[in-house]
């Protein structure tokens, strides 16, 4: 099997396993006792929050641990509407953002909140100047992700910080494609708000966490105990916080080899893929991008299709159409990135991680380049075009 879905979820890593296990069986104490069962459980609990924090440039007390990156977005963002609507309603994101972003903005439109969803230039970059043009009196939060996690495009976050600093305005970013994958420091990028999720950096599923500035005064998530400072009540996930901090640390300790031998294999995946299958258009910032992140669109192939095959010769991967969102929708990232409707469903996201090879990449070539061909025989359109194109060249 080759894996190449990273975006999706990435494998746990042994020392992270390891770091987990004591809190599955021996020490089961709760974080909150006093006797020394609870006292170990407690002090994992604090080891995870430094290492995540370490990671952003945060101070431990300034992470919150959730159940992920889905729940850190929700917070971030109706914590803030909640808090400050006698201030203003209005909310300023992009087109692009997850599902998490996206669908918690429109549950406050329709409680009567603003929200402005910019468009992106053909790269899938916000810029700056359209944050600043939207920017109002009653702005209370401006929402950007730090890295796409479908054509991986890394946002201006620090400018979109300075911005947001001097305006006034808070600044929240979800940051769980970037997390462990490229530098972060939310001191100098004026981050406010920050989501993560540990199953996208070789960590367990059901965790994360939301980096709140100290001093960013929001209401809590979940109300009913003194957990996460009385901001997210619940009987700590001690195993799951265990991880998230090993996946933390080991993230940090690979950081600079992990990004290189990615981008490595990510550009030399990208040329090859650009010489050996023709009318395919990279989809993403060719530089600004996240590490491990490889996204075409394939004239005249279904993505879905091309999934199929690419499962048959044991590649996992995914597309931007209609298995992500469950519904035959194209990705509404690859919209707001100015393809059409075939071009959007003839999508395919490739996600390294460092643990993929040269070797791999070969076999991944050789299948995308067959699997296309083999589709464009079925296609009719595909047909056509080649008719007019040596009509074209008899003329
Ligand atoms: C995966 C992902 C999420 C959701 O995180 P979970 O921990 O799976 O809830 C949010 N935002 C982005 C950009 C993601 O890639």
């Amino acid at each position: 099997m080759i894996y190449l879905d990273n975006a999706a979820t990435t494998q746990m890593a042994p020392e992270v396993l390891q770091a987990m296990l004591p809190f599955f069986s021996d020490v089961y104490g709760n974080a909150s006792a006093v006797y020394g069962l609870g006292a170990r459980a407690r002090q994992a609990v604090f080891e995870a929050r430094k290492q995540v924090g370490a990671l952003i440039g945060a101070a431990p007390e300034e992470i919150y641990f959730t159940s992920g990156g889905t729940e850190a977005d929700n917070w971030a963002i109706k914590a803030v509407a909640e808090t400050f609507a006698d201030r203003g309603k209005h909310i300023i994101t992009s087109k692009i953002e997850h599902p998490a972003v996206l669908q918690t903005c429109e549950w406050l439109e329709r409680r009567g909140y603003e929200i402005t969803y910019l468009d992106v230039d053909k790269d899938g970059l916000v810029h700056v100047e359209d944050v600043e043009s939207a920017l109002r009196s009653d702005t209370i939060l401006i929402s950007i992700m730090f890295a796409n996690n479908e054509i991986g495009t890394i946002e201006p976050i620090a400018e979109i910080g300075s911005l947001a600093r001097r305006r006034h305005v808070l600044f929240h970013t979800d940051a769980v494609q970037a997390f462990g994958q490229v530098p972060i420091d939310v001191e100098d990028m004026q981050i406010d708000l920050l989501s993560a999720s540990a199953h996208k950096v070789n960590g367990p599923k059901g965790v994360g966490c939301l980096y709140i500035r100290s001093g960013v005064k929001i209401h809590p998530f979940l109300h009913g105990g003194p957990q996460e400072r009385s901001r997210r009540a619940g009987t700590e996930n001690v195993a799951g916080i265990a991880g998230f901090g090993a996946a933390a640390r080991r993230a940090a300790r690979i950081l600079a080899e992990k990004q290189k031998r990615e981008m490595s294999l990510r550009d030399d995946l990208i040329r090859r893929l650009e010489s050996e299958v023709p009318w395919c258009r990279l989809n993403g910032h060719r530089s600004r991008r996240l590490p491990g992140n490889v996204n075409f669109s394939f004239s005249f192939v279904e993505g879905e299709a091309l999934l199929i095959r690419l499962d048959m010769a044991g590649i996992c991967a995914s597309s931007g159409s209609a298995c992500t969102s469950g519904s035959l929708d194209p990705s509404h990232v690859l919209l707001a990135i100015g393809l059409s409707h075939e071009l959007a469903h003839g999508s395919l996201r490739l996600t390294l991680s460092e643990a993929n090879t040269k070797a791999e990449l070969d076999i991944v070539v050789e299948t995308v380049k067959k699997a296309v061909e083999l589709l464009r025989q079925m296609s009719p359109l595909y047909e056509d075009f080649m008719k007019n194109q040596s009509l074209e060249e008899n003329i």
